[in-house]
């Protein structure tokens, strides 16, 4: 049975109390948001520490950043400081990378693709002189897109179809309906050039041949803000946020599974944690991923929208195989990012997206963050990760017994290519997969950013961030509006500044049934 300081929440009884499931990047901006608006904020985190995605593995040494790499957008996490009247820079040291990305063809060739308009426009000519004038079109309709896209809708919560219906003459003029592979063939005509312009909305998930071409904002906002890394690593603004959820007053607390969100008279009400402990909670804002939220944390009788069947039915995004490897030397030719392309584009993304087979070309993603800080290795060493988007766990693919096989074929591939000679050089390694999304971080059918960003799955048509379900129940993070990636999933806490009532508007509940009646607690 539980007892009273188990059941009732911690902190000054007087403010109304937020509970957040999930640490990631878009829960520990909503703690800080809550925070400034009056709430008591408990972040319950499954994992042995924060971050979720953006988690820090240390070993051997060396330091791997689970996943987000490339910070764009700085503005959105400044915003989170000077809610604290605080300053970003005072707590984490930003630095400009550039090139944004070094995008390695399969020939050996390479394009460096950076945020300086002289220097894009000269590697542009360098593939394609006629295609310049074609890519300064893109930028600008990027730019186009940015403005509505990002700056008027990415923060504005899609709660009623009207939402949808108000900004489609906006889609259509901007050529929403397209696809980000479509807006690049419009513009410029050079293959090499297509795939450049375009594999940036695998970074959140989306097929370029399937996803808008709204996701083309990407290129005008890592143009206009750049791209960034945070010196430490990008744990360093895991860190950062949670000393600024500490000095509000709020609780980070790791290592407790929330196993179910409690509703009374249809509002959550609270939550329970794997060991039977209870939380009551004036709001619950689930950071979780949207799908697990409804598949897993809230029960079926409180859901007319995200039933099992359509959650089962929705479309998810790719899944990821990731490589955490240290090497006993160091690779200075390797830059910060590269984009290492296999033979094949439309054809290995069909697989992944459509077919759900796993290939055996690939196309990788390499993180050389020893480029930028080398205090992340050993001396003398290189720290690396090396990614490969594959099918999500549709596929059914046993990553138990494929996984090292996988993982051997990718470190001959880096060989034979960036870096020489690399089997004999590992002495650090660690992998991640599929399965591994599922299982550690709770992501439905182990997608890496949760609901594929298709037209359909975006904007009204997701998970909306004020819960269609219950009252009280809010979600932030990739799987509800906009999406996936940091920019998206900072976006999604700001959304939560517009649906959470400020704390001192929150109607107060007549009674409370976990708080004031603990009789109405069911024994764990
Ligand atoms: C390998 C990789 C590389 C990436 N690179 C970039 C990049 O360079 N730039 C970029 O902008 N984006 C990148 N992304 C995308 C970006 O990292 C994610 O979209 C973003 O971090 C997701 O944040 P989130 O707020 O949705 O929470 P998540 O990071 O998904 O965290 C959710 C948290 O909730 C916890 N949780 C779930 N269920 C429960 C429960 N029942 N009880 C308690 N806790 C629970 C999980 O353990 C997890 O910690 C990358 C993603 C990956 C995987």
């Amino acid at each position: 049975m539980l007892t009273p300081s188990q059941a009732v929440a911690p902190g000054d009884p007087t403010q109304p109390h937020a509970v957040i499931i999930g640490s990631g990047f878009g829960g520990l901006a909503a703690a800080v948001r809550l925070g400034a608006r009056g709430y008591r904020v408990t972040v319950l985190e499954q994992l042995d520490a924060p971050g979720g995605r953006g988690y820090v593995h240390r070993q051997d040494g060396f330091t791997f950043d689970a996943g987000p790499t490339v910070i764009t957008a700085p503005f959105l996490f400044e915003e989170l400081w000077a809610l604290c009247g605080r300053r970003l820079a005072d707590d984490v040291d930003l630095r400009p990378v550039s090139p944004f990305y070094r995008v390695r063809f399969h020939d050996g060739t390479s394009f460096d693709y950076s945020g300086d308009a002289e220097a894009m426009r000269r590697e542009v000519a360098r593939l394609s002189p006629s295609d310049v004038d074609g890519y300064e079109q893109f930028l600008q309709a990027s730019e186009a897109i940015y403005r509505v896209g990002f700056e008027q809708l990415g923060h504005v919560s899609f709660e009623r179809w009207t939402d949808m219906a108000r900004v489609l003459p906006d889609l259509l003029k901007l050529e929403g309906y397209r696809t980000v592979w479509g807006l690049a063939c419009k513009h410029v005509k050079n293959e090499k050039l297509r795939v450049v312009l375009t594999f940036q909305s695998l970074l959140v998930g989306g097929n370029p041949f399937s996803t808008t071409s709204v996701y083309c904002l990407i290129a005008f906002l890592e143009r206009r803000f750049g791209v960034h890394f945070a010196m430490g690593g990008t744990g360093a603004l895991v860190r950062g946020l949670v000393g600024l959820i500490d000095g509000q007053g709020g609780r980070v607390r790791c290592g407790v599974s929330v196993q179910e969100i409690l509703v009374e008279e249809g509002a959550a009400c609270g939550v329970r944690l794997a060991s039977g402990e209870r939380i009551t909670a004036d709001v619950v804002v689930s950071n979780a991923d949207s799908a697990w939220t409804y598949r897993h944390l809230l029960p079926a009788q409180h859901r007319r929208h995200w039933t099992d069947r359509r959650i089962e039915r929705a479309r998810y995004s790719m899944s990821l195989f990731v490589w955490y490897f240290g090497t006993r030397r160091q690779y200075p030719d390797v830059a910060h990012h590269t984009i290492s392309l296999g033979p094949r584009y439309r054809g290995l993304l069909d697989d992944i997206f459509t077919h759900k087979h796993l290939a055996d070309d690939f196309s990788l993603y390499l993180h050389r963050p020893t480029a930028t800080d080398p205090s992340l290795a050993p001396p003398g060493c290189d720290t690396f990760y090396v990614l490969s988007p594959v099918p999500h766990l549709e596929a059914g693919v046993d990553w138990q017994s494929r996984g090292e096989p996988y993982r051997a074929a990718i470190a001959r591939r880096l060989s034979e290519t960036l870096l020489p000679g690399l089997e004999s050089e590992v002495i650090s390694s660690l992998m991640l997969t599929p399965q591994d999304f599922q299982d550690r971080l709770s992501a439905y059918k182990g997608a890496a950013f949760s609901l594929e960003p298709v037209l359909t799955q975006s904007a009204w048509f997701r998970p909306h961030n004020r819960s269609e379900e219950v009252e009280r129940l809010y979600l932030v993070g990739a799987g509800t509006h906009p999406g996936a990636g940091l920019p998206g999933v900072l976006s999604s806490a700001r959304v939560l500044d517009a649906v959470v009532p400020h704390a001192r508007d929150l109607p107060r509940r007549v009674s409370h049934p976990i708080q004031e009646g603990l009789a109405h607690v069911r024994p764990a």
